[in-house]
């Protein structure tokens, strides 16, 4: 089998939406399974729907373009804000996009009229974490402007927390998103069908014995694929960490000395300092190469097999330092994946994907 290759289990990813689709459920939370790490792979959201997953969300229309086109049937929801230049295709094919701008909104709304479709509407509001979303003082203003807008269903309202600066969704913010949407709908005379509360991140907040309040829907990508919480990097209880994982292969494995001889200035991924052994640990170190790089994959979100440090990577070699069994050439090392590892393995054209079926 060529390497390196994600192996994907689909049956463990199927538990982990099984699962976290039950939990979430006995509170009243709906799951809309964010597929974007995987560029929208078509093998996994069929195993979400078959899991029980709603709806799936993307922040590509691109990918939301081929789901629909290998025929999945559940409503698609563009998780970043449409692009002015892509309105059309965001109606064509999502049912559902997140929004902030007025402008935007607008554009939807005339294109919906000329597809003679409507077009749901989420207004996302921005709580703190500094990326998308509406001022509080202003939400109200673009909710009458959205139930003014013919061919526009406002969906409800939502937020996004934890990926910009790692504001962590609590008590605090989650009571502030419920507040507004009653206050919308006491304003409007209106029912909102969903409260967004966020992404994997918000899990901690519920799983601490968080109050949902009004927060009815997440959009969970990390949990869902890696098993993991996204704040504090743990894993979260029940859920397989290693349904997806990167199988790499050695192409040199040789004794060398722990420390690099010359000059030493700066290089291509300094920002990516590579480790040398400590000194004086032993003269030399078992190092292998290992054939991916920057190119395939985010070097720093790999975790080794027992035994196996990162010594630093580059753009097509990883180098690896050993204390175990020896490498050799042409063996095959795992690594996990943090979401950042995932999504660039993901999107390499050199990483092939392998499904695996059984539950083993
Ligand atoms: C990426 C993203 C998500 C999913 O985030 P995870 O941490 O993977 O659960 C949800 N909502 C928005 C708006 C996103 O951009």
């Amino acid at each position: 089998m060529s390497a390196p290759r994600l192996e994907i289990h689909l049956e463990r990813l199927r538990h982990n939406a099984q699962v976290l689709v039950e939990r979430l459920g006995q509170q009243g939370i709906e799951v809309t399974g964010v597929s974007k790490a995987t560029l929208g792979d078509t093998d996994i959201v069929r195993t979400w729907v078959a899991a029980g997953i709603g709806s799936i969300g993307e922040s590509r229309i691109e990918s939301i373009e081929a789901l629909a086109a290998s025929g999945v049937t559940v409503p698609m929801l563009l998780i970043r804000a449409p692009m002015l230049s892509q309105v059309e295709r965001v109606v064509a094919h999502a049912a559902i996009s997140c929004n902030s701008e007025p402008v935007v909104l607008e554009a939807l709304a005339r294109t919906a009229a000329r597809q003679g479709v409507r077009h749901g509407v989420v207004l996302m509001v921005e709580l703190g974490d500094l990326r998308e979303g509406i001022l509080a003082a202003d939400l109200e203003a673009v909710a009458q402007l959205t139930l003014a807008l013919p061919n526009l269903k406002l969906m409800g309202i939502g937020t996004n927390l934890g990926c910009q600066h790692g504001v962590a969704p609590d008590a605090s913010n989650m009571a502030e998103l419920s507040r507004l949407a009653t206050a919308l709908e006491r304003r409007f005379l209106v029912h909102l069908p969903w409260c967004s509360g966020g992404n994997s991140a918000n899990l901690p907040w519920l799983a601490a014995g968080g109050e949902p309040g009004r927060v009815n829907h997440l959009r969970l990508g990390e949990a869902l694929l890696l098993g993991r919480e996204p704040l504090g990097g743990t894993a979260i209880p029940g859920l397989h960490t290693d349904a997806i994982t990167l199988v790499t292969e050695v192409i040199e494995a040789k004794t060398k000395p722990s420390h690099p001889w010359g000059q030493r200035r700066r290089t291509s991924f300094s920002s990516q300092r590579a480790r040398p052994q400590a000194p004086g640990a032993h003269a030399g170190e078992l190092r292998a190469l290992v054939a991916v790089g920057e190119q395939d994959v985010d070097p720093a979100g790999l975790s080794p097999p027992e035994g196996v440090v990162i010594r630093g990577a580059s753009s097509d070699h990883l180098v690896i330092g050993s204390c175990g069994t020896p490498p050799q050439v042409g063996d095959e090392l795992r690594f996990g994946l943090s979401y950042s590892a995932l999504l660039r393995a993901m999107t390499s054209p050199f990483v092939s994907r392998c499904l695996i079926h059984d539950r083993s």
